[in-house]
């Protein structure tokens, strides 16, 4: 069987994967490097799988990450359908799935997360979707056709994306949440309220506390959903959308210590592994925008900045990862910017009037602006960054005045 060699191998050729070999040469290092991906696809950008890929109205060539000749003139060594499924610390070599074996000097684990399938009967038929890769959204695509009632489980971001693009194409959608509001995980009341307003304004049927028994199944698809207390929904299709497990099986097997279902990195991504880093979905951390909680952030800016300073450390400029958290979701036409963590705050303050549908909502604690949901608000957004990034001090009774910018620069003198 073929064995490679390389002085840096990159398990995972997503978001993290394609931005860590980027920076390597960015950084200037000459080293051999290879980026091997499960996937079949060069590294593409996932945001719109959920949005404009699933309206059909990006083109996947639109999504990639780089042009495909791109990869072999930066001497990158893309590798793919190339799933790594065991790792040997000690002699620094992974194994692939098809027997390839890789020699490394440094690794860096980039390998995201699987989405958890539907833990109840009929979880697994054919007709039951996931959005995490090109080819769930293909797959998808080709059954709308025959596709009236969809259901989607889970009211988190991809699952109202997900609605929003399928209501606008003439679908009947229903979204259940287990959760008593939607996006619980995630925001805070205001903004959930808001959002529960917008789906159900334009005709998404929105079930809070739903929790589901089984999938109803004729001739191998499914055909509703039974919900527990007995109630029956239509679906010829159905989207699960509960979250995602990281993919470190061989990184565990190999001895990595764990955090969160995740591997544990420090500040500049390294694992308890000798020579093993880790970035993106799969790496928990300590954050100090969470108060120096050890969490796992599913984001493109966490993704890129964990790969950052995992290169940076490998190409000898250590920088220590500590980027302020920012995320986006488009749904409709609001356009929705996060930045901080607003786990833990004591206040939330409403700043413009979300009937006008631009707003934000600013999360406090301790009389400090921890983080902002910005809607159609890109100025606050922008701002309130900058706020949270500056550790977050402002004025808190003009707080809610959207004509009162949050955030003015320093004056500089002379
Ligand atoms: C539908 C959708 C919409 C999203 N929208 C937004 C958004 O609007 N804004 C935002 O900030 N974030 C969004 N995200 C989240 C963002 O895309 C992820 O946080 C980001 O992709 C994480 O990057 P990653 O490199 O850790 O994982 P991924 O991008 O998932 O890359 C991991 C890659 O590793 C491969 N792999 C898995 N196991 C192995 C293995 N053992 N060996 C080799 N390769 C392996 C996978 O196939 C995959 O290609 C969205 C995600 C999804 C799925």
């Amino acid at each position: 069987m073929e064995k490679t060699t390389t002085n840096v191998l990159i398990a995972g050729a997503g978001h993290a994967g394609a931005q860590a070999a980027l920076m390597l040469r960015k950084l200037g290092f000459a080293g051999a490097v290879a980026l091997a991906g499960a996937e079949a696809d060069p590294p593409y950008e996932r945001p719109p799988l959920s949005k404009a890929y699933l309206a059909g109205e990006e083109p996947f060539e639109r999504m990639l990450m780089r042009p495909k000749e791109a990869w072999a003139e930066l001497n990158i060594d893309l590798l793919r359908g190339r799933r790594i499924v065991a790792v040997n610390p000690a002699a620094h070599e992974a194994r692939c799935e098809n027997g390839e074996r890789i020699t490394y000097g440094k690794m860096i684990w980039a390998a995201g997360g699987t989405p958890r399938r539907l833990p109840a009967p009929g979880g697994d038929l054919a007709g039951i979707h996931v959005i995490r890769m090109r080819a769930d959204v293909d797959a998808i695509r080709a059954e709308l056709g025959g596709a009236n009632n969809i259901v989607i489980i889970g009211g988190g971001y991809i699952g109202l994306e997900a609605a929003s693009v399928l209501v606008g194409m003439g679908k009947r959608v229903c979204v259940l949440e287990a959760q008593d509001r939607l996006l619980a995980r995630v925001a805070g009341p205001a903004l959930s309220d808001f959002y529960e307003g917008e789906h159900r304004s334009r005709g998404v049927d929105i079930r809070l506390g739903a929790k589901v028994d089984a999938i109803i199944e004729q001739g191998g698809r499914p055909a509703g959903v039974r919900l527990a207390g007995g109630a029956d929904l239509p679906a010829d299709l159905v989207i699960v959308g509960i979250g995602i497990a990281p993919e470190v099986e061989p990184l565990i097997a190999a001895g990595a210590e764990g955090a969160l279902g995740g591997v544990k990195v420090d500040e500049f991504c390294r694992t308890s592994l000798p020579d093993i880093y880790a970035a993106g979905d799969c790496a928990a951390h300590a954050n100090r925008h969470a108060g120096g909680a050890v969490i796992r952030l599913e984001s493109v800016q966490n993704a890129h900045d964990q790969a950052a300073a995992a290169a940076a450390a490998i190409a000898g400029s250590p920088k220590p990862y500590d980027a302020v958290p920012w995320f986006w979701s488009d749904q409709y036409d609001l356009k929705l910017q996060t930045a901080g963590l607003s786990t833990g705050h004591d206040q939330a303050l409403v700043r413009g009037d979300p009937d006008s549908r631009s707003f934000s909502v600013v999360y406090l604690k301790n009389s400090r602006v921890i983080a902002l949901d910005c809607v159609n608000a890109t100025r606050d957004y922008a701002q309130g960054r900058r706020l949270v990034s500056t550790g977050g001090v402002c004025d808190l009774n003009l707080l809610t005045d959207p004509d009162v910018p949050l955030y003015k620069p320093p004056v500089r003198k002379g």
